[in-house]
């Protein structure tokens, strides 16, 4: 990493803080260029860690084609992926606006699991997703709420990173809650956290990492409130962390948000 980057991130970070702080006043736009560069670091990092997989999968003798093709393929829709968030930003920036659309929250939690199943193969974590069939549509920008999930996916595989090999277990789930919204939840089955750390999480800043920004959930809480829901924290003793995000069910009869 060049030395001028971390200042860079500082900067960025700086104005997030802005960002965070003014929410309701500033514009969704300002929001987003803020959460950019986090949200191309996954897909980025998601590439490098599948081609160093199709490295190694070359090298066996035999060379595993199959497997290596698969991490390729999967190198070239994570690049895609971030293709399209720079797509996204070119026109939220020439719109001045970032869209509200109808979203489905299995599809979009699809994806983000395919995203992350490269990273959680080579963790030796299982990412299992319990997804209600038919649920209604909710109000939303895809490509953040699915930052959203992608920050609470890499949040629960850290978690279970430090568990035995044949414990690392991640679950999505989704289901209709009450008050017409659906709910999102992703449990791990790491040590989760203690319950002063319920909120102080969501802070920004906040982490426990050693190499770590600690503004992911700040982010996504932040996000999570633009669209109208809700995103909180559980965990029972002894059990691992439970993060659950309510997001209220598209009205087709209603304006959309602004
Ligand atoms: P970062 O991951 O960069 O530290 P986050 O804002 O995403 O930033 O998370 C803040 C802190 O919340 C983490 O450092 C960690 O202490 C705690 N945390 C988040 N998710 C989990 C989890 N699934 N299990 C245990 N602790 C968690």
């Amino acid at each position: 990493m060049p030395p001028d980057r971390p200042l860079l991130r500082a900067d960025l970070l700086g104005h997030l803080l802005a960002e965070l702080a003014h929410l309701n006043q500033v514009s969704a736009l300002s929001e987003l260029a803020s959460s950019i560069g986090h949200e191309l670091n996954q897909p980025l990092a998601a590439i490098l860690s599948n081609a160093q997989a199709a490295l190694r999968l070359l090298t066996h003798i035999p060379p595993d084609i199959a497997e290596a093709r698969a991490a390729l393929e999967d190198i070239v829709a994570d690049d895609r992926r971030a293709g399209k968030v720079i797509q996204r930003m070119r026109a939220a920036l020439r719109e001045g606006a970032v869209s509200v659309a109808a979203q489905d929250v299995d599809e979009l939690v699809r994806e983000v699991v395919r995203l992350v199943s490269g990273a959680a193969r080579l963790a030796g974590a299982t990412v299992r997703a319990e997804l209600a069939p038919g649920l209604p549509r909710v109000r939303g920008d895809g490509i953040r709420l699915q930052q959203v999930i992608l920050n609470l996916l890499v949040n629960a595989l850290d978690a279970v990173s430090r568990c035995p090999p044949d414990a690392r277990l991640v679950v999505v789930r989704t289901r209709l809650a009450d008050g017409g919204r659906v709910e999102l939840s992703v449990a791990d089955s790491g040590e989760g956290f203690p319950p002063e750390d319920f909120e102080r999480i969501f802070e920004p800043f906040f982490t426990t990492k050693a190499q770590a920004l600690g503004v992911g959930l700040a982010i996504s809480r932040a996000i999570v409130e633009a669209h109208g829901g809700r995103l909180w924290a559980e965990c029972s003793p002894g059990e691992g962390a439970t993060l659950r995000c309510a997001l209220p069910v598209w009205d087709e009869g209603a304006r959309p948000a602004e």
